[in-house]
């Protein structure tokens, strides 16, 4: 470990997912003496990797947003790209196949190409065609990124448009899942932000899975100079005034910044300054927490099973409720993952294994009353497990259950109290706070946000949180 106690550094960031990687290697390129410090052993945070029984596991990747082909203009992947120097082949990206939502009695399919989504809404709700198009072209149009956007309701101004609940529902769905804080809504600037990432551009994955995102990241920070300081969080930021003047890492070790980026959450941040309530921001913590399944198997999903979906969102419920469930887990809607399914540019080198993910709604509150270190909590794991994976096997062609469990050959599962303990999110809230601060500033004039409660989720979205952060407080 470099040792920097009583070192000064122009920018100091703290966290080491997709946000404050971005922002650190775009402050040192800048010719900012950055340090960056992470608590966990392992960059990425939320969309990281870990092995587990000799298997590599993404922690959460379906699917990267924003999939635009190299060269196109004004999009924000290849914004990202080149505001860090990345080239477009680096991070090796393979388009998905094809998703749907299965909703409501209806499958609609949807692809990277928009028109196919357009003509499934014309197929399955042709009374609504007409109010779909012109929300397209009012979304299309929205300035997104202004950080001075009102948040205003999504579903009021989808509602405007389209008069059946029900296809208001099908909408909600995958944006919901992908990227809503909010329970049953979201800030309108989102909607239009997930609309564009998810409908308008579309998924796809690296060949490898997100390490080839961090590999790629890591060896940007490298060449940029950057310090970097792994396995020792931020214990506490001192303040005077409204100037946090210095920082105190886990192992005692004191350093100073001009300024500091952060992309622990905002709570989380604000919870570490000298002066600030050890409960701030306790009516602004996340409400919305998930659980996700996976499932290795040996077989073939496509060639094997006949699934030939990238991804499902599902709905079986009368109505889409997406807040905190009463119970464990709220099986009755959520998201199936077949990592497998994605058109891969070198098909001999695709995953041996077949994967399956399945990811939703679950009760932190009720998982964090189990302990995470009891026979109960592992018994409800086996239970969810279950559940979810009945569930979802609904949605897939059938396959004899004999043949399905024969296959397996290994499984894991997160639970919010998994997201709690890696990320140090509160209520294991994967969207972070209900509240984002979209301009990024805090009570105090040199502390800085980025990241999730910033407000740009997603990998694509964190990534841009940490560059338009850096470059609008640390470098303007
Ligand atoms: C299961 C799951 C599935 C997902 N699927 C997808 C997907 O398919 N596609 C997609 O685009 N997005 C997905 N996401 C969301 C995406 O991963 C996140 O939105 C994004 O990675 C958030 O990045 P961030 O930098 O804002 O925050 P984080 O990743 O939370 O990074 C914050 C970092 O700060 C560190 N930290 C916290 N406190 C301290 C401290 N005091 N000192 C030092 N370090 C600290 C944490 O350890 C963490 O590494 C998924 C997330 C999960 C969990």
């Amino acid at each position: 470990m470099p040792n920097l106690d009583g070192q000064h550094f122009d920018a100091l960031v703290i966290g080491a997912g997709m946000s404050g990687l971005a922002a650190a290697i775009r402050l040192a390129h800048f010719g900012k003496k950055t340090l960056l410090v992470e608590r966990h052993n392992a960059i990425g945070g939320l969309n990281g990797f870990y092995f587990l029984g000799g298997r590599k596991y993404d922690v959460g990747l379906h699917a990267m947003t924003n999939f635009v082909p190299a060269g196109t203009k004004n999009a924000p992947l290849t914004k990202l790209l080149r505001q860090l120097r990345i080239r477009y082949d680096e991070l090796d990206l393979c388009p998905q196949k094809q998703s749907a939502i299965h909703a409501f009695g209806n499958q609609i399919r949807f692809s990277n190409d928009f028109s196919l989504l357009e003509s499934e809404i014309a197929r399955a709700f042709p009374q609504q065609i007409d109010g779909f198009r012109k929300l397209d072209a009012l979304l299309s149009g929205y300035n997104e990124t202004a950080l001075d956007a009102a948040d205003d309701s999504a579903r009021a101004c989808v509602s405007k448009f389209i008069s059946d609940p029900l296809l208001v529902d099908t909408l909600f769905i995958p944006l919901s899942f992908y990227g809503s804080s909010l329970p049953d809504d979201m800030a309108l600037p989102q909607f239009a932000i997930m609309w564009r990432s998810i409908f308008r551009e579309g998924f796809a994955r690296p060949h490898i899975g997100v390490r080839q995102i961090t590999r790629t990241l890591q060896r940007k920070l490298r060449e940029s100079g950057a310090v970097v300081q792994m396995k020792c969080g931020v214990k506490k930021i001192r303040t005077d005034g409204k100037r946090a003047v210095a920082v105190e890492l886990d192992n005692g070790t004191v350093v100073t910044a001009d300024k500091i980026l952060s992309s622990a959450g905002s709570s989380e941040t604000l919870r570490l300054c000298e002066g600030v309530a050890a409960d701030y921001g306790s009516d602004n913590i996340g409400q919305l927490a998930f659980c996700e399944t996976i499932t290795q198997l040996d077989a073939a999903p496509e060639k094997d099973f006949g699934w030939n979906e990238t991804i499902i969102f599902f709905n079986d419920a009368e109505r889409f409720c997406y807040r905190n469930p009463e119970t464990l887990i709220d099986a009755r809607s959520g998201v199936i993952c077949i990592p497998n399914n994605y058109a891969w540019s070198r098909p001999e080198e695709a995953p041996q294994e077949g994967c399956l993910r399945v990811t939703c709604l679950a009760n932190y509150a009720r998982w964090k009353a189990l302990g995470h270190a009891s026979e109960a909590y592992a018994q409800a794991k086996r239970d969810s497990f279950e559940q979810l994976q009945t569930v979802a096997r609904k949605h897939l062609p059938a396959v004899d259950d004999s043949v399905f469990r024969k296959a397996i050959c290994a499984t894991d599962m997160f639970t919010p109290l998994t997201i709690e303990r890696f990320t140090g999110k509160l209520g294991g809230a994967i969207y972070g706070a209900t509240q984002k601060t979209r301009a990024g500033t805090t009570p105090f004039d040199n502390l800085f946000l980025c990241g999730t409660d910033q407000g740009f989720l997603g990998i694509t979205g964190a990534i841009l949180s940490g560059i338009s952060m850096a470059n609008l407080h640390m470098l303007a």
